[in-house]
């Protein structure tokens, strides 16, 4: 696979030989490399892609979710450029924040104030800050395998990207566990930051009885309970928050949320929020010269005002579960070892049977197939993350969901045999 591969795409090989010149593994996202070289992509429109050698693919990965709206959305667009016409960035407070601010705060249980930043990852940090000085405690509870950002990223205790922010660690899915961890902590624990399903751990949702551990041991020991739903605050009108009914202190945002532009915000509870109030004393200082930068206030405020309504939000989440409940039917039918986990429109491929409820290390057996279904949907002409992920966006059609639908049908048909 990887042979055939390499041989159709001279053109993204040989940008990736000249881009390692200059970038170590000639790239800067490390989520989008992978090895003999990356496919590079020219063009999108809708749920459509080009590559630098020309071939067309359906685009199921949606930007790792932050494609909602498909490339090149009339509507983002034209506020994007209208915003641009008045002038890039103003140094200076405009209309835009607050509409979006609260069309945020008037869709998420949790969020009754917000701030914006240009990342999730700069979000989750704002947000443990905000627990830490509202708190007056140091330590925050993750989760081994959870993923809140480049640099915040605990697929287990030596990880050596874990920033020096004093961390303690419990295990996903373990209310029991949790509990104990969490009272074990008591009035030195800060925060507790939570996915509420894992998303680059492989689309693995929490439990119900999980979030409710989290939410009354938290409550317990006066922690702030942090939902980064980065990934997640696009299933259903109010994100997972709205669907397990566990409300969080503080919520963290991203991804899709400004339309596809760089964005980030965090909100939460008004007196957590107040430690950032410039009228009062003693304020913590959370600035950044794009934080309310003009395209993505104004590309936000269309997408979360006008594009991607409740009502919207709630039929691409039931098209989703409604997709995966589909493939799952496929995997179980041909008798193989494969299953796809997540919640509406995004899903992981799992290359192992039984339930799975908790990040794993996957076997080189495993990772094999993943590689494989990676590269057999590519030579398809359907793209997804090399590790199996997809992220449907609002431009993927019926149809195309049943070409995928084929694909896996097809993969499973040809491949049967490697699989367990
Ligand atoms: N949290 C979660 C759950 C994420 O999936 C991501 C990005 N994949 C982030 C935080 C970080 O967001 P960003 O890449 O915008 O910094």
């Amino acid at each position: 696979a990887r042979e055939s591969y390499a041989a159709a795409r001279p053109r993204s090989a040989a940008l990736h030989a000249r881009a390692r010149e200059v970038m170590p593994g000639g790239n800067t996202r490390s989520v989008l490399f992978y090895a003999p070289f990356p496919t590079a992509m020219q063009r999108g429109a809708g749920a459509r892609l080009w590559d630098a050698d020309g071939r067309a693919y359906l685009d199921l990965l949606g930007e790792y979710s932050a494609g909602l709206f498909g490339h090149s959305e009339g509507r983002i667009l034209a506020a994007v450029k209208a915003a641009l016409d008045s002038g890039i960035n103003l140094g200076a407070v405009g209309e835009r924040e607050s509409e979006l601010a609260g069309l945020i705060a008037g869709r998420f249980p949790s969020v009754e104030q917000v701030r914006f930043t240009n990342s999730g990852t700069e979000a989750n940090l704002m947000a443990l800050a905000a627990a830490r000085a509202f708190t007056g405690r140091p330590k925050t509870l993750v989760m081994r395998g959870g993923y809140h950002g480049g640099v915040l990223t605990f697929a287990s205790e030596r990880n050596p990207v874990n920033l020096p922010i004093p961390l303690a660690f419990t295990d996903y899915n373990d209310p029991e566990a949790a509990t104990r961890d969490i009272l074990a902590e008591g009035d030195g624990l800060a925060a507790v930051l939570v996915e509420p399903m894992l998303g680059s751990g492989g689309c693995i949702p929490a439990s119900d009885a999980f979030l409710r551990a989290l939410r009354e041991a938290t409550r317990r020991t006066g922690a702030v309970l942090v939902f980064d739903e980065v990934m997640t605050s696009r299933h259903g009108p109010a994100g997972l928050q709205g669907l397990t009914g566990v409300t969080p202190d503080m919520t963290t945002l991203g991804k899709y949320m400004a339309g596809g532009m760089s964005f980030g915000a965090f909100g939460g509870r008004r007196e957590i929020m107040a430690v950032f109030d410039g009228h009062r004393p003693g304020t913590l200082p959370h600035a950044g010269t794009f934080n309310n930068n003009v395209w993505s206030m104004a590309a936000g405020c269309v997408a979360m005002g006008e594009i991607f309504t409740p009502a919207v939000a709630a039929a691409h989440y039931a098209r989703g579960e409604a997709l995966r409940a589909a493939l799952n039917t496929a995997c179980a039918r041909s008798g193989r070892a494969m299953q796809f986990t997540g919640r509406g429109s995004m899903m992981t491929a799992h290359f192992r049977a039984g339930p799975i409820t908790a990040p794993y290390a996957a076997t080189a057996a495993e990772d094999g197939l993943r590689e494989l279904f990676f590269f057999d949907m590519l030579a398809a002409g359907i793209y997804l993350a090399r590790r199996g992920m997809t992220a449907l966006s609002l431009a993927v059609t019926e149809a195309d969901g049943a070409r995928f639908l084929a694909a896996v049908e097809e993969f499973l048909a040809a491949r049967g045999p490697l699989l367990a």
